[in-house]
Formats: C-alpha cells, structure tokens, sequence
C-alpha cells in the first residue's frame, strides 16, 4: 500500500494524500508531476514522499489519475531544498514547489520538444523476460539495428508506442541519450595573466572544488573579479561540471553572457523573467540534463537543476534584488549557501561592497575573504571631493564648482555621470500659498510629477492624476514643483550644456523591452556626455569613458530610521563611484551634501567601506541587531482602519517567546498603501533556533483564529527593509 504525498499549487500549508492508480506505484518517484482530482478540476501535484501513512482515513482518499514524467522534474535535491525552504521561510510548500518549476510544467500541457535525445539499446543489460511482449521485441531488435540512435518521434512514426517504449526503458534494456552538440568545454579565448591577488584567489578557489566553502572576492569595480570567475569557470569545465553564475539584474545578463561565451566553447543559457515560457523551459531543461555547462541568470535561477553542479557564482553579492520582496520571501544568497553546503561545493560570491551580513561571517570566520586591492591593468581607484551646499546657490540642483567641473570633463572629450536617486520630474507639487502638497489618496505617500507625459504617479500604488491648475485647497494659482527628479534635472542640463548630449536612465526611460540596451550602447559610442540616471545606473554597468561622476544629493540616505540606511548609502555611493576612472582615465568623485561633517560620511572616505563596515558592524554588535540577532516581520494589511493590528496582537504572548523579543504591533513606516492599512509585528532574537521555534507557534496559531476576511498577512524571514 502507497500513499503518494503531494505539493500542489495552493497558499494552504500542507501537503495533500492522494491513493497512486493502478500500476502508478511502480513507476512512480519523488519529485515526478502527478495528475489529480482537485475539486471539479484536474490539477497537476508534485510528488514530495511516498510511504505507507496518511494522517487521513484511507477510504476517504482520492486516487491519482496519471503520472505526466517518466523521471522527476525536480531532483531529490531540489525536492530537499524546498522542504528546507518551506521551513524556514514557513511559507506554503506548494507555492514553494511550484515557483521551481518552469511556467509550462505548472499545467498538464504537451511540452516543447527539440528532440534533442534519441534511443539506443543499452549495451550494459541483457534482455531476458520479453518472451511474450512481442511489441518490446520488435522494438528491441529495431533499435539494435540503429547504432546511431533514433529520436522518439521516429519510433513513434514506425508503431511503436510510448507505452512500449517505456516498458523497455523500465527494465533498462534501452536507454535515452542526450545529443550534444559537440563542445569542447575548454577555453577557446586565452585568460588575462592574472596579478598576485587575482592569481591567489583563483588558487584559493579551485583548491576548494569538491567541497563546501564560502568566499567573498571584495574587489572594486575594475579590480578584476570577473576574470577570476572566468577562470574559476574554466576549472570546473575542465572536470565536466556545471556552473552557475547570478547577477542581479536582467540587463546585466547580455553583458556577461557576450563576455562568457567569447571566452568558452561551452554551451551557457540564460534564466530571467524575460524569456518566453518555452525558452525558459527549453533552458532549464538544459541545465537538469547537463547540456549547458553554464548557467547564467537572476535570483530565480537558484532553483535551476543541474546534473553535476560544480561551482556556484554570485555576482555583486549584496544586491538587495537576491531577496524576492513578495510572496515567497526567499534569499537566493542564502539559498545559494545552502545548496553549495549540500552539495559539498564552493560559493564564490563578488562584490565591491558586501552586505554586512558577509562581512560578519568573514568575521566569524565562516567565510574567506579574498581582496583585490588594486585594479586591474593600469587603472585608477578614484578620488572623492565633499562639496557643502549650503548657503549656495544651486542650479539645476547642482554647485557652480561642480558646474565648472562638469563643463572641463566634457570639454576634454570625456564623459560625466550624475546621479540622482528620484525619477520623475519633481518628488512633489505644492501649493505656494496654503502649503497643500499632492498626496496619494490611496497611501501614505506623496504623488510625483512627471511632465512627459503630464501627470501625477503615485510610485508606491501606481495610481496617475491629472495636475492640477488650480490648488485644490484653497483654489490659489500658485503651483508648483517640489524637489528635483531626473526628468527635471535633464531640462536644466540641456540648458545649461547646449548641445552635449544626455542620456538619462531611470525607470521611465527604459520601460520599452530592448530600450536599456539601445541607451547603453549610445553612452558606449560615446555620442552621450552627460549620463543621468538613477541606482539603475550604479549597477554593474561599465562606462570606461566616464571620469567624473557626481552625487546630486548625499543625504536622503544616512538619515533614515532604518538601521540598515548608512549601509545601504555606503554601497550605493561606492558602487556608483566605482563607475569612474576605469580603463586607463583616472576617475574623479564630487559628492554633494548638507552635512559634509557627518560621521558616516567621514568615515566612509577616510576608512573605505570595509573601514566603514567595520564601525558600523560594532555598533549593531552593542545594539543586538542584525547581523548579530536575527528578525522575522510579520505583515498584515486590511483596507479597514486597525484590523490589521488587531490581527497581530492576537499572535503575542505566545508560550515559546522565552529569549524572542515580539515588537509591536506597530503601523507600518508607510502606513496606508494602495488602499490598505498596514502594520507589522516583528520578531527578534540572538538565537536562531528559538526564532524559528517562536515564528512556527505563531503560523500554527494563525491558522487557528478567525480572520477578518480582509487580512492579507505574510512572514518575511531575515527582511532587508521593514518598509
Ligand atoms: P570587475 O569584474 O572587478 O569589474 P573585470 O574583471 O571586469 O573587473 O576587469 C576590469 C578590466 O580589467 C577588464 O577590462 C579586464 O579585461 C581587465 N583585467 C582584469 N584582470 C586583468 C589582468 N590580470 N591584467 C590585465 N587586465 C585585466
Ligand atoms: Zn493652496
Ligand atoms: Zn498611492
């Protein structure tokens, strides 16, 4: 007696017992699609387990219809990884499974085929018991005659049935083999000679293929980590293994992979949200049979199988889009951690800047902490310049001396990049006579303007609005733009630098597919002097022709109530610095800031970021916050006033809070968004276990109280922002 176990796509947090149909036992694994009665429908499941037990009556249990693969689709590993990560994330297993899976194996639907396997005998096995199936004979002796192996289409054509063709494949007396196209896997592009620190890295890592360890390359931009990757990548080719690179953006993708591909005779696929559902497919099939040796992709690709992983990569490992921000709140750094300790592998992550939380376990000595001091080839590191704008007069948000600065870069052919982390045309619009400003109805948040086309957007629901000619309050004409934004900066560039030309990059600028790609490559060409954009431009992008970058405003960052604030500015301010002065123009910083005697501001030019990290991390120590405690933040949301805090004080005073701090309930730093009121509960401890212990009596107690049925709630495991 069986009884299949299964993960179905649903926000209930259990696994579902279904009775296997007749003959389903023998051929049935973990990790295979199942097809199930579900309601009036039929659903595709995933099988989690198959044993002897079910919490239900078994005469109440439905039997399966058919299995839909004749081997998983999810590996055990992966199915491992998900019970792992449902958790300790302590969201639905099914949701958990499901956003593993490839959109066209979420539904019973005829999958692509690119027939790129075919048939053959299996030499290894002898056949003895096809004495009556005379089907499976003729087939057997079929094949025999085929050396080179025919694809299943074929011996479809010729009668033979997938039935037939599975009984044989059952008893192993033919077998499915991938056709490869024919790649060598070595580098067909000759590697930089690498410099001490890159040669020693390069060593420290490969001496550790095989087993499980953590290392964060800490390299400014142009230090030359990716060619440590490369080489790193070149080893594990070598050993006919796999690789999987991360990045944090689709549009960084293009850029490693032309890099990538020059360098290896290798097949590499991709894995972002962009692609069609059967490109997608097509590529994650090609990582599970070990066809592309290489896999490069965004934060969902932590899911990708592979036959025979080697190495796992994590570019600008503090990238706060490796954490998904909704529904299932996973880390894929974290993730990415575990995986490599299962499967006895290393992780080698980058970044210019790492998250404090790496830092800590370089502390701990968890992690090595690999540095590339210099950069690369004859490049520069930068140099920094405070500029105190106060009592000055500004324009276009700018300083004359920077204005001057600006207008000498440019005219010595080079390129300038500003950065400004507001899109839009102005944060706001106000009244000049009763002080009215233009806030979203729908959340506690100021409306920006935007001027082409013209209207009011709120950022944080979506919501537009026309602007209005008149002061809506007090019916005065005297309206106007609040702040600065990128598209209001660009008018005052234009004017204030005829005939240069700007490119902005922000959100709005490159929301047409394919337009990211198209504003790149005109900086690139270099007809662009001026380069504007938001944090959307210090990512990871390289512009070697730019060599004064300047920071609009230092200060909306290092103010904010969240203790993560100062790091977050730190790295953003390194990393948009960091896209200065590469190849061979020595770059130059100028930072503009009302508080240019700020100690972290200080701190962070005269220490660096790890001399900044190193301060700041001692003061989270004293304070008991992450990374020396650890949080769970409980959400809740209702479009009715107080529901959602009246919610969460029924999940206090629990009995397993014994070294669990609950704070709150307490609104949300925004507290009414899209239409619903928020607020939030959140839990801390400096023990982990207890933690855990703690979050689980909480989502068992929620599934026992009566919700209001506008409660919306999440669990978000180690948050990044409590916003
Ligand atoms: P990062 O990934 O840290 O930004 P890259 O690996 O892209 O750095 O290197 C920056 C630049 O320096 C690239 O143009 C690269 O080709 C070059 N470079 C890297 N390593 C070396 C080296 N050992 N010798 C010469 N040039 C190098
Ligand atoms: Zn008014
Ligand atoms: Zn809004």
């Amino acid at each position: 007696m069986g009884i299949l176990h299964i993960a179905v796509a649903t926000p209930l947090r259990k696994r579902f017992d279904y009775l296997p149909a007749t003959g389903m036992l023998e051929h049935a694994c973990v990790g295979m699609r199942v097809l199930i009665p579900w309601q009036n429908k039929k659903i595709v499941g995933v099988i989690l387990a198959i044993d002897s037990h079910s919490d239900f009556p078994l005469e109440k249990l439905k039997q399966a219809i058919k299995l839909l693969d004749d081997t998983p689709v999810l590996t055990p590993e992966l199915i491992s990884l998900a019970k792992w990560a449902c958790d300790y994330y302590q969201h639905p297993i099914g949701d958990v499974v499901f956003q593993m899976l490839p959109i066209v194996l979420r539904k019973d639907l005829t999958l692509p085929d690119t027939q790129d396997y075919r048939w053959f005998i299996n030499p290894d096995v002898t056949p003895t018991d096809m004495g009556r199936a005379k089907k499976q004979a003729a087939l057997y002796q079929h094949l025999q005659q085929l050396e080179k192996g025919v694809s299943k289409q074929y011996l479809i054509d010729a009668g033979f049935s997938t039935a037939i063709i599975n009984a044989l494949a059952q008893k192993h007396y033919i077998q499915r083999k991938t056709i490869r196209q024919h790649y060598t896997h070595q580098t067909k592009q000759a590697g930089l000679t690498l410099n001490q620190e890159q040669s020693d890295a390069l060593q420290q890592v490969t001496k550790a293929l095989g087993e499980f360890q953590a290392f964060i390359l800490d390299g400014v931009t142009g230090s030359g980590k990716t060619e440590v990757y490369l080489q790193c990548i070149a080893k594990v080719l070598q050993q006919q293994q796999q690789v999987l690179v991360l990045v944090p953006e689709i549009g960084l993708t293009p850029q490693t992979l032309t890099r990538f591909s020059q360098r290896f005779d290798t097949r590499i696929v991709v894995m972002h949200s962009n692609l069609t559902d059967k490109q997608r497919y097509l590529n994650w099939r090609a990582a599970k049979n070990g066809d592309a040796r290489l896999v490069i992709g965004t934060r969902s690709a932590i899911f990708a199988p592979f036959e025979h992983l080697g190495l796992i990569i994590i570019d600008e490992s503090h990238d706060a889009s490796f954490k998904q921000q909704d529904s299932f709140r996973y880390s894929a750094r974290d993730l990415a951690m575990v995986r490599a300790k299962r499967l006895n592998i290393p992780i080698l992550m980058g970044s210019a800047t790492p998250a404090f939380e790496t830092l800590a376990n370089v502390q701990r000595n968890k992690y090595h902490h690999l540095r590339l001091r210099q950069r690369a080839g004859h490049a520069k590191a930068p140099s920094y310049e405070l500029i105190d704008i106060r009592r000055q007069a500004l324009y276009a948000g700018l300083a004359p001396k920077v204005i001057d600065a600006i207008k000498q870069h440019i005219a010595a052919k080079a390129q300038v990049l500003l950065f400004l982390n507001r899109r839009g045309f102005a944060p706001t619009l106000m009244c000049h006579e009763c002080g009215w400003l233009a806030e979203c109805k729908h959340c506690d948040a100021r409306m920006t303007l935007h001027l082409s086309p013209r209207h009011l957007h709120c950022h944080h629901c979506d919501r537009a609005r026309n602007v209005p000619q008149q002061c809506p309050k007090c019916q005065g004409d005297n309206v106007i733009p609040l702040g600065l934004g990128t598209e209001r900066i660009e008018h005052h560039l234009e004017s204030l630098f005829p005939g240069t030309g700007i490119c902005r990059i922000d959100r709005d600028t490159t929301r047409r597919k394919g337009a990211l790609n198209e504003l790149l490559e005109t900086i690139h060409s270099g007809q662009q002097q001026l380069l504007l954009g938001t944090q959307m431009i210090a990512k990871g992008h390289h512009f070697p022709k730019v060599t004064l970058v300047v920071v609009i405003n230092a200060d909306s960052g290092f103010f904010s109530a969240d203790f993560r604030s100062g790091e977050r500015m730190a790295q953003l301010l390194i990393q948009v610095a960091g896209r200065a002065g590469r190849a061979e123009h020595p770059g130059h910083v100028m930072i503009q800031t009302r508080n240019p005697e700020h100690p972290s501001l200080q701190l962070l030019l005269s220490g660096g970021y790890l001399g900044f990290a190193k301060e700041e991390l001692q003061l989270r120590q004293s304070a008991a916050l992450p990374p020396f405690a650890f949080q769970a933040l409980l959400r809740a949301d209702s479009h009715k006033p107080d529901v959602a805090e009246h919610f969460l004080r029924q999940l206090k005073n629990l009995d397993s809070e014994d070294k669990v701090h609950v704070l709150g309930p307490i609104p949300a730093p925004m507290s009414k968004r899209a239409g619903r009121h928020r607020a939030q509960l959140l839990l801390q401890s400096t023990n982990r276990k207890k933690l855990h212990d703690h979050l689980l009596q909480v989502v068992k107690k929620i599934d026992g109280i009566k919700k209001e049925y506008s409660i919306r709630w999440s669990v978000d495991v180690d948050p990044i922002d409590t916003y």
